[in-house]
């Protein structure tokens, strides 16, 4: 491996530590810290995945030794030196309540060593209470909270999406099945255009019906009548051994569960 490939390789061991990788975190910084003595993100990286306070201890020591003035080393030496037992030697260390992201534990489990934080409350969490959402990491109440707000919609609201989107998935197959199905080869080649456009349709139509109101399951439930929708006529089908007939109701239970799934998010 040449020198280029070490920051991937601190970069990968960081991403897996953050994933709850914690093996393999540490099989790529100690890969890192071998190749590179001197790189001082492979150490501190390295302090938060090795199990042993000791190994933490020779980490930080290391960090120190390249950068006197590190205050992450400085305040992970403090942490790691009171769990041994002694004090500091040396000059007057940084407060202990500093963050240190190398050594907390999850507020959930306090026996669980984490430098993972939930990025809105920044609370420490473990890799298995974190959450990985597209803009980082959270703690499962902050998601709780945020989904509460997001999801306004009741249970009323699946009712009227079911009420409102069997019909229609019924409607759609039987065309999908009925009338697709004369046009020979050009049934993939529309049923590939119509399929998303008429579930898009159905999707809106369930918008408006619960009044733009968000529920966690109304995609699934949607998909769900899709599928439904489009059950019998398989059935129909697959029973008289028309499979080639098939094709045209396949393709809407296809390409409909997925739009369907993606609009309502
Ligand atoms: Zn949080
Ligand atoms: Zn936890």
């Amino acid at each position: 491996m040449n020198d280029t490939s070490i920051p991937d390789l601190v970069q990968q061991g960081l991403a897996a530590a953050r994933v709850g990788d914690i093996e393999d975190a540490r099989r790529l910084l100690q890969d890192a810290t071998r190749q590179t003595p001197d790189n001082i993100a492979a150490w501190l990286g390295l302090a938060g995945v090795v199990e042993s306070l000791a190994e933490k201890e020779a980490c930080f020591n290391k960090v120190l030794a390249l950068d006197p003035d590190n205050s992450e080393a400085k305040a992970g030496l403090v942490r790691v030196q009171q769990k041994l037992g002694y004090q500091p030697a040396g000059p007057p260390q940084e407060p202990v309540s500093e963050p240190d992201p190398g050594l907390t534990y999850c507020y959930r489990h306090p026996q669980t060593q984490t430098g993972l934080r939930c990025n809105r409350c920044n609370r420490p969490i473990c890799p298995k209470c974190a959450r990985r959402t597209p803009v980082g990491f959270r703690c499962p109440d902050c998601i709780r909270e945020q989904e509460e707000k997001y999801y306004s919609g009741g249970n009323l609201d699946y009712v009227i999406a079911a009420a409102i989107a069997l019909p229609l998935s019924l409607l759609a197959a039987a065309l999908f099945t009925f009338v697709l199905n004369r046009f020979g080869f050009f049934t993939i080649i529309i049923g590939l255009f119509v399929a998303p456009a008429v579930a898009g349709f159905i999707a809106e139509a369930v918008r408006w019906g619960v009044g733009r109101r968000r529920s966690r399951y109304l995609s699934r439930v949607v998909a769900g009548c899709v599928i439904l929708g489009a059950a019998p006529f398989l059935l129909i089908l697959l029973l008289a051994g028309n499979f080639f007939a098939l094709l045209a109701p396949g393709i809407f239970v296809f390409l409909g569960t997925a739009t369907v799934l993606a609009r309502l998010r």
